[in-house]
């Protein structure tokens, strides 16, 4: 048996009898603390059978795999229904995109050839089909790629269960509780009801995993990635669930107990407040003004960006149309979708990130040849490049989106001003194409380009001059620049956006947007925590795009602050030769006047 990482206290282990308390640490995926009884929901099921099948009844066992598929499938658009009437569409569209990975053609060709020419039984051609692709995703350096490895394995449990005529939902607790599961599929969230869930922790998943976006458009405290929990529950029913830390207390003391209820509480009090003033305008408290935009992954949470008061969409990351797919979407099926985002928006620009995906992090016929190194390989623009064709349709599909909207185009990984000229002259192309077949589209839709890789900052003046707009990805600038892998736990201590070299290189990025009339804006992580915010705005920069929920903090940290103070901290930072130093000095400034944001919400 392995331990979940960071265990705190493992004196009990073999012992739960005794009822001492457990403290285990994973990843915060939605804020907010509960405390409460503890419910271990079964979402796995018994080993799957390896039967090679005689000749004649090969068509006996794709004919039992088609049904399984089919009633997978009505099992997921019933539970699509009963999620109309819920509060979070998100939901439905995940369950529609489930739907999507089960009839994917691709998908049924492997099975299929499982089945006929290796002769074997239909539970065991769909495990080794479902198993490849997640194996796929999974190696992703990208953790929201990696993360999609997840949904198939969902998908494949869900059809091995209805092999077994077994329904794909787990029961849904009758009093109020915290679900203990390995996973949470997009099924049962959809049948879950908010006035007796409250919260979850799973064994598997990321921040940027299912479970945790939906947790997050619920306002559930999560906590996902704590793998094992589920074998070490032993007779311990009472649970505490901080989505802020990431800390899951099992069998807590009463010290314990009286300490979430203060911290739940002042979570819940803070939320509802800053839920309060989610029309203001977000300004500092000199009266300067900015822009507060959201980063989405799917279509649906532009819901909880209006919700949250975001002045519109600052990166949707449209790779997750690809990925949770074996084809990649047709023109006309991307043109629906960004229409919809485009449109659910009103009159707030959105800005269409193109795919950022390659090396080893697309499942598809497209799938590019293996790198060493696939974060430094033939990834986003680079692909994008390299396959013209996938790239035109996703341009065309954009530009005659535009004709509903507002909107941008943000092309990832740039590194120099050749890859934006070939861009531009792929892009003008694309719109000739449009106009050709007579669709309607925008005469203005800026091209902008992302700066996440330190050539580009370096470029910046050049690409000031070229692009419609930059905006930085600091995830990636700082993996980059820094040279620290991004999903690496071990090295997250030195992946730091105060870090002087990435302050340089926004510092060098920003003024060269003052000097060519190019807007700047960020929608890497930096932009969503107070202090890293604090730190932008001091650069001049006052287009900020971060996950929906982090917008009500932002907005509110901001307010209490002044440009003067902004400018002053972020020169003193500026001038610091270490990321402790850096940070040290704008949680000098800040610490105080945020404690009540830093303490409760991150
Ligand atoms: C970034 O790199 O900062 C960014 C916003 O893009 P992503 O996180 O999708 O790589
Ligand atoms: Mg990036």
């Amino acid at each position: 048996m392995s331990l979940p990482p960071d265990r705190e206290e493992d004196s009990t282990v073999g012992n739960p009898a005794a009822l001492e308390p457990l403290v285990f640490r994973g990843i915060g995926g939605s804020s907010g603390v509960a405390i409460g009884k503890l419910m271990l929901m079964d979402t796995g099921g018994p080993g799957v059978v390896h039967r090679h099948v005689s000749r004649r009844a090969l068509q006996g066992e794709v004919d039992r795999y088609e049904a399984a598929v089919t009633a997978s499938v009505e099992e997921l658009n019933q539970a699509a229904d009963r999620a109309q009437h819920h509060i979070a569409k998100a939901e439905v569209a995940i369950l529609e995109a489930y739907v999507l990975m089960l009839e994917d053609d691709m998908l049924h060709e492997d099975v299929e050839r499982r089945i006929l020419i290796d002769r074997q039984c239909a539970e065991w051609a769909v495990e080794g089909a479902i198993a490849d692709l997640g194996a796929q995703l999974r190696d992703s350096p990208d953790p929201y790629i990696a993360a999609r490895s997840d949904d198939f394995e969902f998908v494949g449990a869900m059809v091995q269960r209805s092999f077994q005529g077994r329904s794909t939902r787990s029961p849904a607790p009758r009093e109020p509780s915290i679900i203990v599961a390995r996973d949470l599929s997009p099924a049962d969230t959809a049948a879950l009801d908010k006035s007796v869930v409250l919260g979850f922790v799973t064994e598997i998943g990321t921040r940027t995993s299912h479970t945790a976006i939906l947790a997050r458009a619920l306002e559930l405290p999560v906590v996902v990635g704590l793998s094992n929990i589920t074998s070490l529950l032993g007779d311990h029913d009472t649970i505490i669930v901080d989505g802020v830390s990431g800390e899951v207390i099992l069998s807590p003391t009463i010290d314990q107990v009286a300490n979430a209820q203060a911290r739940a509480e002042r979570h819940r009090k803070l939320a509802a407040n800053l839920r309060e003033h989610r029309d203001r305008v977000p300004q500092t408290k000199c009266g300067e003004a900015l822009s507060i935009r959201a980063n989405i992954e799917l279509p649906a949470e532009t819901e909880v960006a209006c919700y949250e008061g975001a002045q519109g969409v600052g990166l949707y990351r449209t790779e997750f149309l690809f990925i949770d797919r074996i084809t990649p979407p047709t023109e006309d099926e991307q043109y629906a979708v960004y229409r919809s985002v485009v449109e659910a928006m009103g009159e707030h620009p959105v800005t269409l990130r193109t795919f950022d995906i390659g090396g080893d992090k697309f499942v598809s016929q497209f799938r590019a040849p293996a790198d060493m190194n696939p974060a430094l390989g033939l990834r986003a623009v680079r692909l994008a490049l390299a396959r013209p064709e996938l790239f035109l349709a996703q341009l065309r599909a954009m530009v005659r989106a535009s004709a509903h909207g507002t909107l941008r185009i943000m092309i990832p990984m740039i590194s120099g001003i050749q890859e934006l000229r070939e861009v531009r002259a792929l892009f003008d192309r694309a719109i000739r194409q449009v106009s050709d077949a007579g669709h309607a589209y925008s005469e203005t839709i800026p091209l902008g380009a992302m700066v996440e890789v330190p050539s580009a900052a370096i470029m910046a003046d050049l690409l000031a001059q070229e692009a419609d707009f930059l905006s930085i990805g600091t995830n990636d600038l700082v993996q980059y620049s820094l040279a620290v892998d991004r999903t690496s736990r071990a090295l997250a201590g030195l992946a730091s956006y105060f870090d002087p070299a990435i302050l340089r290189l926004i510092d060098i990025v920003s003024k060269a947007g003052v000097e060519h009339a190019c807007p700047v804006s960020v929608c890497g992580a930096m932009a969503s925590h107070p202090l890293g915010a604090a730190v932008l705005l001091g650069f001049g920069i006052r287009d900020l795009s971060m996950e929906a929920s982090a917008i009500p903090e932002i907005r509110e940290a901001i307010a209490r602050v002044t440009l003067a103070d902004l400018e002053r901290t972020t020169r003193e930072a500026l001038e610091q030769g270490t990321a402790a130093g850096s940070e040290r000095v704008v949680s000098d400034a800040f610490r105080e006047v945020f404690s009540d944001l830093l303490e409760a919400y991150l």
